[in-house]
């Protein structure tokens, strides 16, 4: 069954991307070059196939960057989103499944590279940090499962919603 075309692009929408379906599962890799190139604590990324996989806009506008001996990674040299990753010998790219613009209808299936962790990710801590659907509320508007979450301990201290934010005032604008 042919898969539906997935279309791709970065934050500045000068690239664009189209790819015939996720040849390889999700996995969010952990490693150092992926945590400095996507300024995250990981990448989520999959294989696909060369012939699955075609720049559709602004090509021309793409950079890249040999991060390790052999490893290209492409990115847009406007906003700097980093969009697909190859190594020239092997038959399949590496997709940075996050610039993605629909569902790809998959779900990760592994961490890798968890020995480049940083150390703040906890993951139990994640979990116990209340969750905002945008960016944390003044008022005096719950999180997101407030009775389960709002009053644990989050280690994070500007994360906690109970927390006045007088060192930033006024509430800056959050990430989106
Ligand atoms: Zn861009
Ligand atoms: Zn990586």
């Amino acid at each position: 069954m042919p898969h539906p075309t997935l279309h791709g692009s970065c934050l500045c929408k000068s690239i664009e991307y189209q790819l015939d379906g996720l040849d390889m599962p999700i996995v969010h890799c952990h490693c150092q070059t992926c945590r400095k190139a996507h300024a995250a604590a990981f990448a989520s990324t999959a294989g696909v196939m060369r012939e699955h996989f075609r720049w559709t806009k602004g090509q021309d506008r793409l950079s890249s960057f040999e991060s390790s001996p052999g490893k290209l990674r492409y990115f847009c040299s406007v906003c700097g989103s980093h969009l697909m990753a190859e190594r020239l010998a092997q038959p399949h790219v590496i997709v940075r499944v996050a610039t993605l613009d629909a569902d790809p209808g998959m779900t990760p299936q592994a961490h890798i590279w968890t020995s480049h962790d940083v150390p703040w990710l906890e993951y139990e801590a994640v979990e116990q940090c209340p969750e905002w659907q945008t960016w944390i509320h003044q008022t005096t508007q719950s999180p997101v499962g407030a009775g389960l979450l709002a009053k644990r301990a989050c280690q994070s201290t500007v994360m906690q919603p109970d927390t006045p934010l007088s060192r930033a005032s006024p509430l800056p604008q959050g990430e989106r």
